[in-house]
C-alpha cells in the first residue's frame, strides 16, 4: 500500500521532506499541498506529478486522497492543523514545536486521548540519529552505570538578525529538552538559566551564549551551552557522565587529515546536514507506522512536556530564579 501524503506548509523544511517522501523513501507519496501562500504551493506542485493544491490547509486535511499529513507549516498554526487530522482520524506528523504554547499541547493531548488513537508524531528527529541511538544503547546496556551528570552544547557558526533571544529555547535547545528525556528515561523538575557575557559577534535582541541547567526527577544534573554565534561550525556536543564512566556523543564522520604540518578533520557548517540521515530514518518510520493506523514516534505528550519545559525555562531566564517544571497528569494513554 502507498500511503498518500498531505503536505501542509511548503516553506523550507516542508520541500526538504517533500523531496525525501517522492525521492529517497519509499511506501509513500505526496499526493496534496498547501500554503497560506498559494503561489508557493502551485510551483511545488507543478514539480510534483499528480499533485494538487488546496486552498486551506483544513480542506487538504479532510480530503478522501489524504491518507496521512505532514504539517510544516509556521510553528503557531500547528495546533489547528493537528487538531483537524486528529478530528479526520489520520495520522499526523508535524514538525517541532507541537504547539507554540503549552497549553495548545496540552489540548493536542486531550484530543488524542479522546481520540482513543496514536495519530500523532513531533518532529525531534534526534531520537533517530545513528549517533543518538548508540549512546542510549549504551546507557541503556548499564556500561556507564546510572548517569549523574549531563554536559551538552548546540552551537551554531552564526544566526540571522531575525534570530532573537526566546528563540534559543524554543527553536534551538528544544532539541535538547527532547533528546535528553529521551536518552536518560528521566523527566525534568526545574530549570535555570546562566546568562554569561555576551560575545561581541551577538546583536541587541539576542543574549548569547546562555547556559540551561535541567534537574530530572532521578537527580541527574544537565548543562546545557547554547551559543549561536560561535563562528566555527554547526557543533553538537552531548558527555553523559555515570557512575561507572562517561559516555560522548560520537562526532559526524570525518577524514582525518594529515597535511601541511596539521593533523585536522572538518567541522560541519550546516545543521541540514548533521542531521540529515535521521530526518530519512525518521519519516520512513513514520510511514511504516502511519500505514498501521498507529504512530510510534515521539508523541503529542513529549511534545507537551518539551512546551512546558521551554515555558519553565524562558520563566528561568527572564526570573533568574529556579523554575519548577510542573505538568499536569500522564494520560496512561501514553505508557
Ligand atoms: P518556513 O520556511 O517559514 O516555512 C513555513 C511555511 O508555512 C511557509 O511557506 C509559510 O508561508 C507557510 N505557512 C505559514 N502559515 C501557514 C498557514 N496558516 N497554513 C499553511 N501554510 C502556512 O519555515 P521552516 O523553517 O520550514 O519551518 C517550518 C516548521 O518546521 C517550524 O515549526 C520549524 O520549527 C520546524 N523546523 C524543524 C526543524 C527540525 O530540525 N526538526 C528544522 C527546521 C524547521 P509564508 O512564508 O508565506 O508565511
Amino acid at each position: 500500500m502507498t500511503l498518500k501524503i498531505g503536505v501542509v506548509g511548503v516553506g523550507m523544511i516542508g520541500r526538504e521532506h517533500i523531496q525525501r517522501l517522492g525521492n529517497k523513501l519509499v511506501g509513500a507519496q505526496v499526493v496534496a499541498l498547501n500554503d497560506v501562500n498559494a503561489k508557493q504551493a502551485e510551483d511545488v506542485a507543478a514539480r510534483l506529478p499528480g499533485a494538487k493544491t488546496y486552498s486551506t490547509g483544513e480542506a487538504l486535511i479532510a480530503a478522501s486522497e489524504v491518507d496521512a499529513v505532514v504539517v510544516t507549516s509556521w510553528g503557531p498554526t500547528h495546533e489547528t492543523y493537528v487538531l483537524a487530522a486528529i478530528k479526520a482520524g489520520k495520522p499526523v506528523f508535524c514538525e517541532k514545536p507541537l504547539a507554540t504554547t503549552a497549553a495548545a499541547s496540552l489540548r493536542i493531548v486531550e484530543a488524542e486521548v479522546a481520540s482513543g488513537r496514536h495519530l500523532v508524531q513531533v518532529g525531534f528527529q534526534r531520537r533517530y540519529d545513528k549517533g543518538y541511538r548508540a549512546l542510549k544503547k549504551t546507557i541503556n546496556d548499564g556500561v556507564i552505570g546510572a548517569p549523574l551528570m549531563i554536559h551538552c552544547a548546540h552551537r551554531n557558526p552564526s544566526v540571522p538578525e531575525a534570530y532573537v533571544s526566546d528563540m534559543a529555547i524554543v527553536d534551538t535547545f528544544i532539541h535538547e529538552i527532547d533528546a535528553l528525556r529521551w536518552l536518560i528515561g528521566d523527566d525534568y523538575v526545574s530549570a535555570q538559566v546562566i546568562v554569561p557575557r555576551n560575545t561581541r559577534h551577538t546583536h541587541a535582541m539576542l543574549d548569547d551564549p546562555i547556559i540551561v541547567l535541567l534537574a530530572t526527577r532521578n537527580g541527574v544534573r544537565i548543562d546545557g551551552e547554547v551559543f549561536v554565534n560561535c563562528r566555527y561550525g554547526y557543533d553538537i556536543q552531548c558527555q553523559v557522565v555515570g557512575e561507572d564512566g562517561i559516555a560522548s556523543l560520537p562526532e559526524p564522520e570525518s577524514v582525518p587529515l594529515r597535511r601541511d604540518a596539521r593533523l585536522s578533520t572538518s567541522i560541519m557548517q550546516d545543521w541540514k546536514l548533521r542531521f540529515i540521515d535521521s530526518y530519512d530514518v525518521e519519516l520512513q518510520d513514520w510511514i511504516e507506522a502511519a500505514k498501521t493506523g498507529k504512530v510510534n514516534g515521539p508523541n503529542a505528550w513529549d511534545g507537551y512536556f518539551a512546551a512546558v519545559t521551554a515555558d519553565a525555562c524562558l520563566e528561568a531566564k527572564r526570573t533568574g530564579a529556579v523554575i519548577p517544571i510542573v505538568t499536569s497528569p500522564r494520560p496512561a494513554f501514553y505508557d
